[in-house]
């Protein structure tokens, strides 16, 4: 029997931070798209599903190097084969190639989960120039370089596998009646009794959005594992910037004023709905607020009449 999936209001980082970015992306990623992953959805939803899985060059460079982090730490807990920058710059090669090809061959229009590049959707749908793609296979090879010969995550792996938290699961706790969804890419409890929280960054660094991410796992942390605060360590890598770690620090206070700003957030979303019990939604109430400073960069210009419309 196939399970019945329900479109549920809930709350994560980049849900807001969508909603910052347009109303209208938002109203098409988290609505619009619904039920877009099956074969006889309707053609519409179908669509902005498609568009909904559209990744820029970075963030799928950025989707490799995670993929490729958390295996490698995965595959320690089992062989204790220490993550080496050859063997997984080869497997971030193969990786490349393969997105590279579903990107080209369309293979998305089945399979909407496969790698569609939006430099190609939107450009010419066969090639790139050579700068764009060395930029992109530069990163990956330089951040798993860095991850590979970083003195932090030589640390990490001297601490008994038992003491490992989590390895980028998602998960959930609840905030305000609505369900807060976050993927912790790394946390380990070291010997002095601290829970160290990691969060591998692949592109520059944005304080405020780091600091928001690092708060809701500290949330999540003290919910799932019943930690206090004060036992929680938060730290940003850049594996980008030779595997740079970035220390973040959480008071009480701060935390508070994030769950504050995390259920004022709840709030607005809910405002916007026209059933907020149901979670139902009406295209026209959300209005184009990207638009235009953020439409060039945006995975819904194909059918947004914001763009369409010009
Ligand atoms: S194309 Fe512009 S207005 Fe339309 S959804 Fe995207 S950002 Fe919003």
């Amino acid at each position: 029997m196939s399970r019945v999936i329900s479109n549920d209001l809930s709350w994560s980082v980049s849900r807001w931070q969508q909603f910052l970015f347009c109303q209208r992306a938002y109203y098409y990623n988290y609505y619009g798209s619904w039920g877009g992953w099956s074969y006889d959805a309707p053609d519409r939803a179908r669509q902005l599903y498609i568009l909904k899985n559209i990744k820029s060059m970075f963030m799928w460079a950025g989707s490799i190097v995670h993929e490729l982090v958390q295996e490698s730490l995965e595959e320690f807990t089992r062989s204790r084969l220490v993550p080496n920058a050859v063997d997984l710059q080869a497997k971030g090669r193969q990786k490349l190639r393969q997105g590279w090809i579903e990107s080209v061959s369309k293979e998305w229009l089945h399979y909407p989960k496969k790698t569609n590049l939006f430099e190609l959707y939107y450009g010419n749908g066969k090639s790139l120039p050579r700068e764009q793609t060395d930029q992109v296979r530069d990163r990956v090879y330089d951040s798993l370089e860095a991850f590979a010969n970083s003195a932090f995550v030589a640390e990490i792996l001297q601490v008994p596998y038992l003491q490992w938290k989590s390895i980028d699961h998602l998960d959930s706790f609840q905030l305000g009646g609505c369900k807060v969804w976050g993927a912790i890419d790394f946390a380990y409890i070291d010997n002095g009794g601290k829970l160290h929280i990691i969060d591998w960054k692949t592109g520059g660094e944005n304080p405020a959005s780091l600091r928001l991410q690092l708060a809701c796992y500290s949330l999540m942390a003290m919910d799932k594992w019943k930690v206090q605060l004060s036992d929680i360590e938060l730290h940003g890598v850049f594996l980008n910037d030779g595997g740079r770690k970035s220390d973040y620090s959480m008071t009480a206070e701060s935390l508070v004023a994030v769950k504050d700003q995390i259920l004022g957030s709840i709030e607005t979303l809910k405002r916007k709905l026209r059933d907020p019990e149901n979670n139902l939604a009406e295209e026209e109430d959300f209005e184009f607020t990207g638009c235009p400073q953020n439409c060039e960069g945006c995975n819904f210009r194909a059918v947004c009449p914001c763009v369409v419309g010009e």
